[in-house]
């Protein structure tokens, strides 16, 4: 904790709240950031030396693990050659082909630098190709910090409590319409309220940023249907789910298809990368072919290919490991309903392939109502406790726990050992 402390007192100074994105702080949880040094495979390693399971991945990114040598080879590989260039290079074509070939229904892909940007474009594109301004987004759902989605979000801005942000202009956040997560009713109405209004609905198809939370069945092929109703584009939010639920996505996995899909996280392998996909006839609206305007100085760098195009080669040539990656999840999450029983704990746990999450709530959990029904005291007393036995969780109630093909068998067995002394009888009067 040492050095720790003593790194964050003088991040304090210098950065606000002494980090770089909210959730880093702690704060959710109350207690002092630990400060990672390095990591490999399921572990990360504090400043202080102390090595923990890691769950929550980079949020997403190390899918094969950390310091995947398939991915590090590549990266050294691609440094060798420089670092930017501003102009086109061999691996953009190459990731953009292999994501093409993955995913389902899309047929072109523009790189970006992040989530937030892949987003704030795939809005722009959709406007731009219906002639509409009004976005339909879920409570809870988190879809980055562009202006438009700081309505309801969820990620950080849920769990520090402010559902919007200071700053967001009147215009922006009136543009934007929030339905409720699985209700189709409530997407349908706001459709039919604003008829002719609606650019696009847009949805993380599996909600991971207030929990997780996955989509009943039938809600994303509903949601299909009530856009080719009205005219609207559905855009799925894959920044997490993107090659994590299935090679080829959600659209994959649920089989429906989406009109723009928003890629991030995972196809960046570590490095810095977004990506907004869709058809030709969509994708051929954005400069310099058509009159949507989008540029990045450092979108498509050389060395974040290499990253992300190794990282996508070897899910698509070991695509067994997505079965196995479920089925530890399914083990973990079964593991933490019986201890959670045993406790008297009431703790729900959600999970679908390779992210899960518990809920400190007795109901079930299905939109963001019923999660922030949970306990959060709770949830940081638990953290503190796993965190205490060398554990290492998503530092907030409303944000996914991340496996990765690294976590062995063992691992998931030594994490329950942890919470089992953790969840005890005596947890909820502590
Ligand atoms: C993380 C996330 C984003 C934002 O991505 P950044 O790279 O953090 O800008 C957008 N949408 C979803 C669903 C995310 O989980």
């Amino acid at each position: 904790m040492e050095y720790s402390e003593a790194l964050f007192r003088r991040a304090v100074q210098v950065m606000p709240g002494g980090v770089n994105s909210p959730v880093r702080a702690f704060r959710a949880v109350n207690m002092v950031p630990r400060f990672i040094e390095r990591a490999d495979g399921a572990y990360i390693t504090d400043e202080d030396g102390r090595r923990y399971i890691d769950y929550v991945c980079s949020w997403g990114p190390m899918i094969l693990g950390h310091n995947h040598p398939a991915v590090r080879t590549a990266v050294e590989q691609a440094v060798q050659n420089g670092l930017s260039f501003g102009a086109p290079t061999r691996g953009e074509v190459e990731l953009a082909r292999l994501m093409v070939d993955m995913v389902p229904h899309i047929e072109m892909v523009r790189m970006v630098n992040s989530g937030t940007e892949a987003v704030m474009s795939a809005l722009r594109l959709a406007r731009g190709a219906t002639g509409r301004d009004k976005l339909i987004k879920f409570d809870g759902c988190y879809h980055g910090h562009c202006d438009s989605m700081l309505v309801n979000a969820g990620s950080s801005a849920l769990a520090g409590g402010c559902p919007s942000s200071a700053g967001v202009p009147a215009g922006a956040a009136r543009d934007t319409l929030t339905a409720r997560y699985n209700d189709l009713n409530s997407v349908r109405a706001l459709l039919e309220a604003n008829s002719g209004q609606v650019a696009a609905v847009i949805v993380e198809p599996v909600a991971a940023n207030m929990g997780v939370i996955p989509p009943a069945p039938g809600f994303l092929q509903g949601l299909r249907e009530l856009c080719d109703e009205h005219g609207a584009l559905l855009i799925f939010d894959e920044v997490i789910t993107g090659f994590r639920l299935a090679p080829g996505g959600a659209q994959a996995c649920f089989n429906v298809r989406a009109d723009l899909v928003t890629f991030g996280k995972i196809i960046g392998g570590g490095m810095p990368v977004g990506a907004y996909a869709g058809s030709r006839a969509l994708m051929e609206l954005v400069a310099p072919c058509g009159p949507v305007y989008q540029a990045g100085t450092l979108s498509g760098n050389p060395v974040a290919m290499a990253a992300g195009l190794a990282q996508l080669r070897w899910l698509k040539e070991h695509a067994w490991i997505y079965d196995d990656l479920a089925d530890k999840a399914a083990v973990l999450a079964q593991g933490l309903r019986k201890i959670a029983a045993a406790a008297g704990v009431p703790m729900q746990v959600n999970q679908i392939g390779s992210l899960l999450s518990p809920f400190f709530t007795a109901g079930p959990v299905t939109n963001a109502a019923q999660a922030k029904s949970s306990d959060t005291e709770a949830y940081a007393r638990y953290f503190s406790g796993m965190l205490q036995r060398g554990i290492y969780l998503a530092p907030a109630q409303f944000e996914a726990m991340f496996l990765s093909d690294a976590h062995s068998r063992e691992d998931i067995e030594r994490t329950l050992c942890a919470a089992e002394e953790v969840l005890t009888p005596l947890f909820l009067s502590e």
